[in-house]
C-alpha cells in the first residue's frame, strides 16, 4: 500500500509530501492522530514546502543584489525612516494599492539598502519582484527595443508586482533612453508598484533624463501615488572613519 499511496502522491504531484510521509505517519501514531489531522497535517506541510519553493525561486528571479535587511539597518544614524514607517511598509498596504516609493539622497545614506530590504521582505510575503540598476535597465531595454521587442519585454516586465530601480540620475541617458523610459513607467503606472532610488532630488531629474517634457511626464505618473523619502547625512560607508581620517591628517 506504501508503494501505491508514493507513487499516486506522485501522480498527483504532491511530490514533498512523498518524502514528508513517513515522518508524518509516524507523527500521527505518537499523537493519537484523526484520519482528518493526519490530512491536514501532510497537506499543510506538502503547501509550507511548496510556499518556500516558490519564495526561492522568486528570489532568485529578482536579482537582488546582495542581501540586506530591516534588520541589519542601524535606524539611529538617519531620521528620515523610523523602525514605525518600515513596520508600515511591511504590511505592504501600498503595494496593494499600486503606490510608489522613491528615496532620495547622497551617495552611501542607504538607499539601496532600504530598496533591497523592502524587495526582500516584499518576496517572503510571496511577492514577484525585480531589481535593476538602471544601468542593466538602459541596457535591456535598448536590447529588446533594438530586436523590435519592446512592446513584449514591457508586457513581461510589468508581470511583476514590484520593480526596482536602483541609481537614477547618476548617468545622462540619451533621449531615446528616456522614451524608453516613459513608457516603461507609463506601462506601470497604477498597475505595479515601482521602488526608485536617486542620488537626485526629483526636480533635478530633467538633467538626467535631458528632456524636461518627458520628465515631467515621466514624474507626473511616477508622484501621482508615492511616497518621496529624502534622507540626509553622511555616507554611513565612511562612519566612524571621518574622524580617524582627521586625527591621522
Ligand atoms: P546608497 O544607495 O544611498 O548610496 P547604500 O544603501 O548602498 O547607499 O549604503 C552603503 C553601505 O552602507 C551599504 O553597505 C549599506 O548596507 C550601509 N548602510 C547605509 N546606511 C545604513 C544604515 N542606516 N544602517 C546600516 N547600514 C547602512
Ligand atoms: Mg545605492
Amino acid at each position: 500500500m506504501m508503494e501505491r499511496v508514493k507513487r499516486n502522491l506522485k501522480r498527483t504531484r504532491c511530490f514533498h509530501s512523498i518524502n514528508l510521509l513517513d515522518s508524518s505517519l509516524k507523527y500521527a501514531n505518537e499523537n493519537d492522530l484523526s484520519y482528518l489531522a493526519f490530512l491536514d497535517h501532510l497537506l499543510s506541510r506538502e503547501c509550507s514546502y511548496r510556499d518556500q519553493t516558490a519564495i526561492d525561486r522568486n528570489l532568485k528571479k529578482s536579482n537582488l543584489p546582495f542581501l540586506k535587511t530591516f534588520d541589519d539597518f542601524d535606524y539611529s544614524y538617519q531620521h528620515a525612516v523610523s523602525k514605525r514607517q518600515v513596520a508600515e511598509w511591511k504590511t505592504f498596504d501600498w503595494l496593494d494599492k499600486r503606490e510608489n516609493k522613491i528615496f532620495m539622497g547622497p551617495p552611501g545614506v542607504g538607499k539601496t539598502h532600504l530598496a533591497v530590504a523592502l524587495g526582500y521582505v516584499a518576496i517572503q510575503k510571496g511577492y514577484q519582484v525585480k531589481f535593476y540598476t538602471m544601468n542593466d535597465l538602459v541596457d535591456e531595454m535598448l536590447l529588446a527595443s533594438y530586436d523590435e521587442k519592446y512592446k513584449e519585454w514591457l508586457k513581461r516586465t510589468a508581470k511583476h508586482d514590484l520593480i526596482i530601480i536602483d541609481e537614477i540620475g547618476y548617468l545622462p541617458v540619451k533621449a531615446a533612453v528616456a522614451s524608453l523610459f516613459f513608457q516603461l513607467i507609463n506601462e506601470l503606472y497604477e498597475l505595479r508598484s515601482v521602488v526608485i532610488t536617486s542620488n537626485k532630488l526629483v526636480q533635478e531629474w530633467g538633467s538626467a533624463f535631458g528632456d524636461n517634457v518627458i520628465t515631467s511626464a515621466i514624474l507626473d505618473r511616477l508622484l501621482h501615488h508615492a511616497q518621496a523619502v529624502i534622507i540626509e547625512g553622511d555616507s554611513y560607508r565612511l562612519k566612524g572613519k571621518i574622524n580617524e581620517k582627521s586625527v591621522s591628517v
